[in-house]
């Protein structure tokens, strides 16, 4: 039997990252994967989904771009070559990563695991010893009662990826990022979005004035959707919502009302790593908790930015408008107020900030580049920079950043 000082059980972000700098500080690691090497986030989550909101978004800045100056005979879109550019991207990001766990000196065994007893791991015919055993096994989508997938009618968001068509009509059942996403992916290629969300607004985790401003950009993009509704009944594909009488004929449902930990095992691992946690499941976290264990470096749990894809983005940190009291101030700046937002034709959105004696608690984002912006503000958190040590930071121009700069000089 092979012996390790660590088995990891899980190769997704968690489990690579953390085998990758444990194998550098020389100890012997084995990683199972039952599947493929990058976990939900590169093979079904972050980089598929990224992939397609580009093409989409090419798409739908070309339709609308002739006021610019750019327009095209014989416009169009091939919807084959989009999920072509998918697949081939999430392929060369593949085989970077298993070149990288390889030459980090990583044992991979591509087979499902299981956990014997506390030191032996078996998987296909052959057992491991491990002196300590990493969990980092994922999470899967939630299915709920009344919505099973059927991969057919009722889809989750591993199902989607497999569309080999562009629907006219879907229905989004929940509005988290991953439903924010799709709605705008479909929307930008031409189908009819209707999205149902049980809570009073969309993106019901983000500030209110955020989720308020989506609200309104769906309505201009002709995205529906319903709020505090719910899925009163479904007969013969057509889709009866629990109030206003409304009923949807979609093509399919995208079911996204949330993930939940992968716990099939019947074991007691040394720890836990990523989505398994039931924590935030954010690849960016499961990462971190994996450098935290591996390396030693803590990071604050509080300061794990969120990041919602499309056109503008959406990016937040900290405190939000509706966890606060009068104590704290806050302030926006509309995108409207910089320069490089109107050459980029991309003015909708603001940057808004929480403050109080003379610290920053709570940063919200809609705009062109929020995913990179929002990095600024969370290295000033992290490390307590004040209002006035961002006054003396010279910001270029003309950038989305210096909008950060504007907007802390106000305060
Ligand atoms: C549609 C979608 C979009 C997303 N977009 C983003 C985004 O933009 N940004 C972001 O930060 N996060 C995003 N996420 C979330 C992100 O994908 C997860 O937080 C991240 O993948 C968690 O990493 P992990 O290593 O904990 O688990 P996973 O990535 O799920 O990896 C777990 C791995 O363990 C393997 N496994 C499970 N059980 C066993 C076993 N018994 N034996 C062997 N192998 C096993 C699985 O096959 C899997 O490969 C998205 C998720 C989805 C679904």
């Amino acid at each position: 039997m092979e012996k390790f000082d660590y088995g990891i059980i899980g190769g997704g972000p968690a489990g690579y990252t953390a085998g990758m700098l444990l194998a550098k500080q020389g100890f012997s690691v084995v990683l199972f994967e039952k599947d493929k090497l990058g976990g939900t986030c590169l093979n079904r989550g972050c980089i598929p989904t990224k992939s397609f909101l580009h093409s989409s978004e090419l798409y739908n800045q070309f339709l609308n771009s002739a006021e610019i100056g750019v327009s095209f005979e014989n416009f169009k879109f091939d919807f084959s070559k989009v999920v072509e550019k998918k697949d081939k991207t999430v392929e060369k990001v593949r085989k970077a990563l298993e070149l990288a766990v390889k030459n980090s000196g990583v044992k991979t065994v591509y087979k499902e695991a299981f956990i014997k007893d506390n030191n032996i791991i078996s998987a296909g015919e052959e057992e491991y010893k491990a002196d300590k055993i990493i969990l980092a096994c994922g999470a899967k989508p939630r299915e709920l009662k009344g919505l099973e997938f059927d991969g057919k009618f009722i889809l989750s968001s591993d199902d989607i990826l497999n569309l080999k068509e562009l629907p006219e009509r879907v229905l989004i059942a929940g509005s988290g990022a991953i439903g924010i996403e799709w709605a705008r992916i479909l929307s930008n290629f031409g189908t009819e979005v209707h999205i149902i969300e049980t809570k009073e607004h969309l993106l019901p985790i983000a500030d209110i004035e955020v989720s308020k401003r989506i609200e309104r950009i769906f309505k201009q993009k002709n995205i529906k959707f319903y709020l505090n509704t719910s899925i009163e009944k479904i007969e013969n594909q057509k889709v009866h919502l629990n109030n206003n009488d409304v009923i949807i004929e979609p093509d399919f449902i995208l079911s996204a009302v949330g993930r939940e930990p992968v716990c099939s095992l019947n074991c007691n691992p040394d720890i836990i790593l990523g989505d398994a946690c039931g924590e935030i499941q954010l690849a960016h976290y499961a990462i971190h908790q994996a450098k935290e264990f591996a390396l030693g470096i803590p990071f604050d749990r509080k300061l794990t930015p969120s990041v919602v894809y499309g056109e503008p983005e959406i990016a937040w940190l900290g405190l939000r408008e509706q966890d606060c009291d009068e104590s704290y101030t806050i302030k926006k700046l509309p995108v409207t107020a910089l320069g490089k937002a109107w050459c980029d034709n991309s003015t909708e959105g603001f940057i808004k900030v929480i403050t109080k004696n003379g610290l920053i608690y709570g940063v919200h984002l809609v705009s062109k580049e929020a995913s990179a912006l929002i990095h600024t503000f969370l290295i000033a958190m992290q490390n307590n920079l004040t209002i006035n040590d961002i006054k003396k930071t010279c910001f270029a121009h003309p950038t989305y950043s210096e909008g950060i700069f504007e907007l802390i000089l106000g305060l």
